[in-house]
């Protein structure tokens, strides 16, 4: 194990792009799943303060609709799309989960430079 004692990459973003922070996790993942263990622990009134706080949840009443462990969930996910997405990404890449098409990767490259140079024509 390179990465850490007992794991080859970090097991949230799947990547070793950052260096070991603790419990598996990396620098960027650990300051996250701390908040995220902050929030669910955090009882009914606590949250209804915490999702105000964090304006992220564009329905708020629907949200408020479901109950108290849907709605840590549904606030989980957010967190995670809001901070960890694109690294995520990335870490199904480097983890070879995902295989890159470099050539389709570079012709869509190319697609558009053409484009903002006959944009750029017009002007
Ligand atoms: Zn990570």
């Amino acid at each position: 194990m390179n990465w850490s004692r007992n794991h080859e990459r970090c097991t949230s973003c799947k990547t070793t792009l950052f260096k070991h922070k603790g419990n598996g996790l990396c620098a960027k993942c650990y300051p996250i799943d701390r908040e995220i263990k902050k929030m669910k622990s955090l009882n009914e009134k606590k949250l209804d303060i915490y999702i105000i706080k964090n304006i992220f949840i564009p329905d708020i009443p629907k949200l408020k609709s479901k109950d108290v462990r849907t709605q840590k969930e549904i606030i989980q996910k957010e967190i995670e799309f809001k901070k960890l997405r694109y690294l995520r990404q990335y870490g199904c890449i480097e983890s070879g989960d995902i295989v890159v098409n470099i050539v389709l990767l570079e012709n869509i490259l190319n697609d558009i430079r053409g484009r903002i140079i006959k944009n750029n024509d017009n002007l």
